[in-house]
């Protein structure tokens, strides 16, 4: 999208606009952005449906994840890597894993508190948020939290509120940080356990080990027959970012 809209201020609204929580806020934002970035708007119409970019219409589980970084990361540190052939290929994924493993097993383990330093982080800022909020008990968990004019219905046992951060980041907003000082709830059980320490632990448990030389593996083990992938043939050159000649470089 950057490259189809250059006008100033598009990137940063369509990165606002993808995050809010509730679909009503969204459409009144999406209807603004149109007006004013009418090509990008095109773009994303044609592209996308809105469930693949937007917190609000998306139908899964995101939980407070709204880039694909990580996977980004990945792909710029294999760069040349993928250029290899398979197995020097996986020898350099294996590399790869494990150092990351290592590295992340290191930092989880020096935690000490019951959620990962980025959720507490969150945790601290909705916490000064919520308070001052007025809170009243309308059922069985229920609650009706209000503050400067805004009301909010909180149910902390299907942790959901009406602004919806609840129920989609699965990390209590403010308005059920607030409910739960009245409801006398531990906070640490309104939470999603994946954003837990020892979650973060157990995923870097496991040790990625390098493959052994072929006369080192077991004996008993059946080497199944592995045949090419089942793919569609692109037609023309395969497109490949390269460094141009020197000859190249003198035309210039
Ligand atoms: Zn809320």
């Amino acid at each position: 999208m950057k490259t189809r809209c250059k006008k100033k201020g598009a990137t940063e609204m369509f990165l606002h606009i993808a995050k809010i929580y509730k679909t009503f806020e969204f459409d009144i934002a999406y209807n603004d952005f149109r007006n004013r970035y009418h090509e990008a708007a095109q773009y994303l119409d044609e592209r996308d449906s809105l469930d693949r970019w937007t917190r609000a219409y998306c139908p899964k589980t995101r939980y407070n994840i709204m880039t694909t970084n990580r996977v980004e990361s990945i792909n710029a540190r294999l760069l040349e890597e993928r250029k290899l052939p398979i197995i020097a290929l996986l020898d350099s994924l294996q590399k790869l894993a494990s150092s990351l493993f290592v590295r992340y097993r290191h930092g989880s383990i020096a935690i000490n508190t019951n959620l990962t330093p980025a959720i507490e982080g969150i945790l601290r800022s909705r916490f000064t948020d919520a308070q001052g909020m007025q809170v009243f008990e309308l059922g069985h968990l229920e609650f009706d939290v209000r503050k400067h004019g805004h009301s909010a219905i909180v149910d902390l046992q299907s942790k959901r509120c009406t602004c919806r951060v609840f129920y989609i980041d699965r990390i209590p907003c403010a308005h059920a940080i607030a409910a739960s000082w009245l409801a006398k709830i531990d906070l640490y059980d309104l939470y999603s356990e994946y954003y837990s320490t020892m979650s973060w632990c157990m995923a870097y448990s496991e040790t990625v080990y390098p493959v052994l030389e072929e006369n080192e593996l077991p004996r008993n083990i059946n080497f199944p027959l592995v045949l090419p992938p089942l793919v569609e043939k692109r037609v023309g050159r395969r497109k490949q970012n390269r460094i141009p000649s020197i000859g190249e470089f003198s035309k210039r």
